[in-house]
């Protein structure tokens, strides 16, 4: 895959990432968020001082995601809300396809809310951790009291007013035992889309997973013990680990691949000040001593021209594009991957110019491991069959992967 970084004549914004407030409700142990106590919110002022800006540059991808995100976005009112959609409604050329996403820990969801998510066709991600004692352990009220109760609650009720939701779990060291326990857990809620997020060195906080031996072995044991569990019960829909691989592992040649993380701008994050970052979201808010605040600019002082600019002459994207480069060259999954996430890299390695990190073994190459061995073990058996005149047996040559994997070969 070429290291393509910099498109040619300006960004391609595919993602918009806005704090609405940095302000969270509950506090968990994992949590990177530095303004978590910062009751600040968005003014309706900058939502449409940015997106005139931004929809006036013509740097938009066809299909833009804006996420509402970096703080618990539920404490703000459904109205605010409500109102900001109109506004980048109006502003939104007939061209672009604007789709908003939430990930909310869930307390705070009542039919008001779920009624804000159908009319705009919102997708929703609630994060959970699995059944009550994991969650609990790390997701906490900020007296120290579990968040369980309240975020199954909000989940019942996206169930019962027919909300379309996906959810988010951080793999813990318990919870990566229990592959089991946690597929139990999602189908006795119904939840059928689900997304697993390793618990990262991001920030201030540092992983307690990443410490340990032999992760990279417990982390594939699990997703692969849940992969075949969960297809097998033919009740999850979708399982973003394996869902969203499939088409990077088994991708042709020639077929374009984008990481949002690394082109400047394609990931345009924007805080309830205003002030702007580009690549991973995590960097909004975060200090460091090289990088200062990560910060190109502000949408209320600068052009989006001004930021874009700033952000190709800043020494974070050298970084960044020097780390994509040494990925290129050393590393066999860069076609999959495209360069990882800066974040991780920066983080883990202490530099944006590092390749390998906890977190690309995890999220890349586990996956992309999964994927082809099971897809060789698969060819490996047809052939079988077709030599020996079908005595190989029929479980061997189908079910439920070799289903999903046939639809590659
Ligand atoms: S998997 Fe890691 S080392 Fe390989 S390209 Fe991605 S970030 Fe770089």
């Amino acid at each position: 895959m070429p290291v393509a970084t910099r498109p040619a004549g300006g960004p391609e914004v595919a993602t918009v990432v806005i704090q609405p407030t940095g302000f969270c409700n509950i506090n968990c142990t994992y949590c990177y968020l530095p303004d978590r106590n910062d009751k600040h919110v968005l003014p309706q002022a900058t939502v449409t001082r940015l997106f005139t800006e931004l929809f006036a540059s013509g740097w938009t991808a066809p299909d833009l995601t804006i996420i509402w995100h970096a703080g618990e976005p539920l404490v703000v009112a459904p109205g605010f809300y409500r109102e900001a959609f109109e506004t980048i409604e109006r502003l939104r050329p007939p061209s672009v396809v604007v789709k908003h996403a939430f990930q909310t820990n869930g307390m705070l969801i009542d039919r008001d809310w779920c009624a804000l998510f159908r009319d705009w066709e919102v997708g929703v991600g609630v994060s959970v951790d699995g059944p009550q004692p994991l969650h609990d352990a790390h997701r906490k009220t900020r007296s120290g009291a579990g968040t369980f109760d309240r975020t199954i609650a909000g989940i019942r009720l996206l169930r019962a007013e027919n909300v379309p939701f996906h959810v988010i779990s951080v793999l813990s060291r318990d919870s990566l035992a229990l592959p089991g326990e946690m597929l139990d857990f999602y189908l006795s809620e119904g939840i059928d889309q689900i997304c697993f997020n390793v618990e990262e060195s991001e920030g201030s906080h540092v992983s307690a997973l990443f410490e340990g031996e032999e992760l990279r072995e417990r982390y594939e044991a699990f997703l692969r013990s849940f992969w075949h569990a969960a297809r097998a019960s033919g009740r999850v829909r979708f399982l973003r680990e394996i869902d969203l691989a499939i088409p990077r592992v088994f991708r042709p040649e020639e077929a374009p691949s984008r990481n949002i993380q690394t082109e400047p701008l394609a990931m345009l994050n924007v805080d309830s000040r205003g002030n702007v970052s580009s690549f991973s979201p995590e960097l909004l808010g975060l200090r460091n001593g090289e990088y200062a605040d990560f910060l190109l600019g502000n949408i209320h002082t600068h052009s989006l021209a001004q930021i874009y600019d700033a952000c190709l002459r800043s020494s974070m994207f050298r970084d960044i594009q020097q780390g994509v480069e040494a990925c290129a060259r050393s590393c066999e999954y860069f076609s999959v991957c495209g360069g990882g996430a800066p974040v991780n890299k920066l983080f883990e390695t202490g530099s944006f110019t590092g390749t390998r990190t906890s977190y690309c073994t995890l999220t890349q190459m586990v996956p992309t491991d999964l994927l082809l061995n099971a897809f060789d073990q698969l060819e490996h058996n047809l052939a079988s069959a077709a030599a020996d005149g079908g005595t190989t047996p029929e479980v061997q040559t189908a079910g439920p992967i070799a289903a999903q994997l046939s639809r590659v070969s």
